[in-house]
C-alpha cells in the first residue's frame, strides 16, 4: 500500500498538491487553519482534520506547505504535534523556508528520531495543479529515495544536495533571479509601450530573443497583458524569498548589490499595496503608482 500522508497548509499550493496525492491513491490526512481549505480537501478526496497534530498522526510521510519557517518551525514545536509523529516518520518541507533555520530545525527532529528533507518547488498554481513543479530537494539519500515516488506525483524530483537546507537555499535563490527578471522585465515593457511598441509584438520577439525568462514566457503574456493579476503568487511571499536570498549573500559575504536594491524596490512596493496583492501586480503598480 502507499504511505499515509499527513499534509499541513492547504493554500493556493498544498490544496492541488494534496488533491493530486488524493487521486494517485496516496491516503492523504491534512490541515490548514482555514476551515474553507479543509473543505476543499475533502471534495478533492482527502481526509480534513480538526489540528497538525491529527493529520501527522500514523502518517508515515508529513508534508508542510505553509508560508514560512516561522510558522514551520511554530507547528513542529506545538508539543501535541511531537506526541503524534512516530519515530523514523519523514518530515518534508515543501514551502519556500530560510536554509539556515531549516538545517537547525532537522538537527532538532533528528533528536526526536525524526528524519526531513526540504523539497521547495517552483512551477507556481498551474505547476502544482498539473503535476509539473519542479521540486529542488536536499537532505540524505535514504529519505530522498523514500520519497521520491511521491514527490513523482507533483512534479519532477531534482536531488540537489545531501545537505538539508539545500533545497531551501536554491530556490530562494531562484526567486530573487525571477523578482529581479520580473522588474527589469516591466520596466523595459513600459518604456516600449511608451515609445508606441505593441506588448505582444514585443513579448513575441524577445522569446525568440536573449531578454527570455519566465517573466516574458509566462507572468507578462498570462497574468499582466490580459490585466488579471492572478498567478496565485503572492507578492509578500517573493519579498520574503528575496530577503533569505540576501541574507545568505550577507551570511556568505558575497556581494549582492542590485539584488539589495531590487529588495528594496520590492518592499516600497509591498507597503503600498495591499497585503494580499498577487506578486504579478508590481507591473501595474509600476505603470500607476510608482513615484519617481
Ligand atoms: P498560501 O498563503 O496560499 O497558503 C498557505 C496556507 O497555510 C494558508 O492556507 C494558511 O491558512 C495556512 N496556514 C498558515 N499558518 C498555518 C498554521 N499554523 N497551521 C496550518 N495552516 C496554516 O501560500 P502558497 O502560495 O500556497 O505558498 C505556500 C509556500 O509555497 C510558501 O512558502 C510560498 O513561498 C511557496 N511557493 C508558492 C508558490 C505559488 O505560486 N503560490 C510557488 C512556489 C512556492
Amino acid at each position: 500500500p502507499l504511505p499515509s500522508v499527513g499534509f499541513i497548509g492547504l493554500g493556493n499550493m498544498g490544496l492541488p498538491m494534496s488533491a493530486r496525492l488524493a487521486a494517485a491513491g496516496y491516503p492523504v490526512t491534512g490541515f490548514d487553519l482555514d476551515p474553507g481549505a479543509r473543505a476543499r480537501l475533502t471534495d478533492a478526496g482527502g481526509t480534513a482534520v480538526e489540528s497538525a497534530a491529527d493529520a501527522a498522526r500514523g502518517a508515515a510521510v508529513v508534508i508542510l506547505m505553509l508560508p514560512s519557517s516561522a510558522v514551520v518551525e511554530s507547528v513542529l514545536a506545538d508539543p501535541a504535534m511531537k506526541e503524534a509523529l512516530a519515530p523514523g516518520t519523514i518530515v518534508v518541507d515543501m514551502s519556500s523556508s530560510e536554509p539556515m533555520r531549516t538545517a537547525q530545525l532537522a538537527g532538532q527532529l533528528k533528536a526526536q528520531g525524526l528524519n526531513m528533507i526540504d523539497a521547495p518547488v517552483s512551477g507556481g498554481v498551474k505547476g502544482a495543479e498539473n503535476g509539473t513543479l519542479t521540486i529542488m530537494a536536499g537532505g540524505p539519500d535514504e529519505e530522498f529515495e523514500q520519497v521520491r515516488p511521491l514527490l513523482e506525483v507533483l512534479g519532477k524530483p531534482r536531488h540537489i544536495s545531501s545537505v538539508v537546507g539545500a533545497g531551501h537555499a536554491l530556490k530562494a535563490l531562484n526567486n530573487l533571479m525571477s523578482a529581479a527578471h520580473l522588474w527589469v522585465t516591466s520596466e523595459a515593457m513600459l518604456i516600449g509601450e511608451a515609445f508606441g511598441l505593441d506588448a505582444t509584438a514585443m513579448l513575441e520577439a524577445v522569446n525568440g530573443s536573449s531578454g527570455r525568462s519566465g517573466s516574458t514566457e509566462n507572468k507578462w503574456p498570462n497574468f499582466i497583458v490580459p490585466g488579471t493579476y492572478d498567478s496565485g503568487f503572492g507578492l509578500r511571499l517573493m519579498l520574503k524569498d528575496m530577503k533569505i536570498a540576501t541574507g545568505l549573500a550577507a551570511e556568505m559575504g558575497v556581494p549582492s548589490l542590485l539584488s539589495e536594491a531590487a529588495v528594496e524596490r520590492w518592499q516600497q512596493a509591498a507597503e503600498d499595496l495591499p497585503p494580499t496583492a498577487d506578486h504579478t501586480e508590481i507591473a501595474r503598480w509600476l505603470r500607476e503608482k510608482q513615484p519617481s
